[in-house]
């Protein structure tokens, strides 16, 4: 190490020793790497890529004292995206839901370092990260680096998904981040301000009031509700020579909005949004979007609608972000959708690296082949068939290693085996043939393709995860593992097991719906009641947890603010 400093020039100590003061970023100089921080610490190198859900809560439980822990986010704050759509209309400010990750790293002692940059590149071989800030380039220093690691933790979430559908990147809003949520809130503002100038027709102002929104979940739900609240508590006493003129249509291509929902909650919505006035047009598919007008067909009769927008919010689903298709290239998992892991959340060929959240999905072609397998241990005398008890046993098996599968069969409100039978065979059977009841679960299987895409799940996994890398050590040490699992082999831990907590749906008007554990629904407004306190208790610290309440008491008081700024 003295060496290397004696045969190279001053900039390059002072640029080599920063680097490694600073925890390890390995820094270019002269086109030579500097020595590895291996050398002056024995920890094991950890690093974590994103701070969101995932990102901080796997951070928040890990045993700092073991790892030698960075950071790297382009955002130097955590989001509570569940308020997002509250963001939208203002009922709560960006600043309320976001709580900055140096705060969260404080509480840590400051052991863990953090980079405010872009992961550009993953290099699983060389096992190191190239990122780059985008902090002002006219600011001193290089703004590319790399990191290498022992572990690679990738918390990245995922991008709005397209469908590659033309017009929508160009002309459409999306709902993903916190400049999403205040440049809508700053577009809603600007329709109607658009719509009250002088020497517009009426057919003009009923086009620039005309709020379009793609996509029937959660999100899409969510945020329709929000704006006519918006609407019709606010901005109609402050425009009231248009407030006849506003029109919102939710735009569904399946059947039913809130289709991940119970059908009592998606019915309950519907039946509510029609009350209120928002449009839903189920079986509708977008064909393309322009600045004025959004074309799609119906579904049923292949029929082209196409109707004027003042402006249209995409909210659709998620996809994958380039540097993860671009390790999926490396790691021959390029013919798929989404990066896959095992069951412990480690990247199927890829060694050290681990993935959680939004940006993977556990992988699909493993869980037939594991359930297979239990079946196959199961059929003890090799019949092909297996006994109701036996049967019993693997769903159990299957249940507890696949939690999506319960989710699908609760929400087929399948609560046990002998429900499940009678859904799939018209008979009461004493023996169930195992070929017959593969290809009906394979039905089953199609439709719970992955865990889905929520805050709830990617903070699980990161809660699992820490307690992974805080066992590790010992692990090691005992290389048999305590435990051993039937078709995985002999293993450190336990698969990552999800547990389902409910989910909400806020419905405007102080109504909320919400489905919780045990197949409890509950609807109106003391739900609402119900998601106020839930989603204060959830928020990540006291300083926003009372900003948050604190706006809500704003907005019942004052109403929302409409300035454009
Ligand atoms: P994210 O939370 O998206 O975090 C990704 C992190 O990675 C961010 O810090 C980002 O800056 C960082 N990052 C991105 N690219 C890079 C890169 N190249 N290098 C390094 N870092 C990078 N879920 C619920 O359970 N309940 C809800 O009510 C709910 N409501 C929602 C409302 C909205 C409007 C939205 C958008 C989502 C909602 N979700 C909800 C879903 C939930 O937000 C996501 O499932 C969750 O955020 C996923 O967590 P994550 O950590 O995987 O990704």
């Amino acid at each position: 190490f003295n060496r290397f400093l004696h045969d190279h020039p001053t900039s390059t100590k002072l640029l080599l020793l920063s680097s490694l003061s600073s925890g390890g970023v390995v820094a270019y100089a002269e086109g030579k790497k500097s020595v590895s921080p291996q050398e002056i610490t024995q920890k094991k190198r950890v690093v974590v890529l994103g701070t969101g859900w995932a990102g901080t809560s796997f951070l928040k439980d890990l045993d700092i004292s073991t790892y030698d822990v960075q950071v790297v986010s382009p955002r130097n704050y955590f989001a509570f995206t569940p308020l997002l759509p509250s963001v939208t209309c203002g009922t709560v400010e960006a600043r309320s839901i976001v709580e900055p990750v140096r705060n969260i790293i404080k509480k840590r002692n400051g052991e863990i370092k953090f980079w405010e940059a872009e992961c550009l590149k993953i290099d699983p071989v060389k096992k190191s990260v190239l990122c780059r800030s985008n902090i002002d380039e006219n600011l001193a220093g290089n703004n590319e680096f790399s990191l290498e690691y022992d572990y690679l933790v990738i918390a990245i979430g995922a991008k709005v998904n397209t469908f590659n559908t033309p017009g929508v990147m160009e002309n459409c809003h999306f709902l993903k981040e916190v400049e999403d949520a205040q440049r809508i809130r700053r577009a809603v503002i600007d329709c109607f301000e658009k719509a009250v100038l002088p020497g517009l027709t009426e057919e003009e102002r009923r086009t620039n009031l005309h709020f379009v929104i793609v996509g029937g979940g959660p999100t899409g739900v969510e945020f329709a509700a929000e704006l006519h609240d918006f609407v019709h508590e606010d901005l109609v006493n402050i425009y009231p020579s248009v407030g006849d003129l506003v029109r919102i249509t939710v735009i569904q291509s399946g059947d039913h909005i809130l289709n991940t929902f119970d059908e009592r909650i998606s019915s309950f919505a519907e039946s509510k949004f029609q009350r209120d006035g928002i449009e839903v047009l189920t079986g509708h598919r977008v064909m393309s979007v322009s600045d004025r007008m959004i074309n799609m067909t119906a579904k049923s009769t292949g029929e082209d609608v196409a109707i004027p927008h003042g402006m249209v919010v995409w909210s659709t689903g998620v996809g994958t972000r380039p540097v993860i298709q671009d390790l999926m290239e490396q790691i021959d998992q390029g013919n798929r959708r989404i990066l896959a892991t095992d069951e412990w959340l480690r990247v199927k060929g890829c060694a050290d690296v681990y993935a959680l959240g939004d940006c993977t999905t556990v992988d699909q072609k493993k869980i037939v082949e594991d359930i297979s397998e239990i079946f196959r241990a199961a059929d003890k005398d090799n019949s092909g068939t297996l006994t109701i008890e036996e049967f019993q046993d693997v769903i159990e098996d299957v249940v507890i290693r696949y939690p999506q599968v319960e989710l699908y069969l609760k929400s087929k409100h399948l609560f046990s085996v002998s429900d499940l039978l009678k859904d799939m065979y018209s008979n009461n059977r004493e023996e169930i043939d195992i070929e017959e009841f593969k290809s009906a679960l394979s039905l089953v299987d199609k439709q719970t393709k992955s865990l889905p895409a929520t805050a709830q799940v990617a903070a699980q996994q990161g809660t699992y995860l820490s307690s992974c890398f805080n066992k590790m050590e010992k692990c090691k040490q005992n290389p048999e593992g305590p435990r051993k699992f039937r078709s995985g082999g002999r293993h450190e831990f336990r698969p990552f097991r999800y547990r389902h907590l409910g989910q909400f749906a806020p419905l405007g008007g102080e109504q909320a719906a919400a489905e919780l554990p045990g197949d409890w629904v509950s609807m109106g407004r003391s739900t609402q009641w119900l998601w106020y306190s839930v989603y204060a208790s959830k928020q990540v610290s006291w300083r926003t947890r009372l900003l948050v309440m604190g706006d809500w008491s704003r907005r019942y008081i004052f109403g929302r603010d409409s300035s454009r700024i």
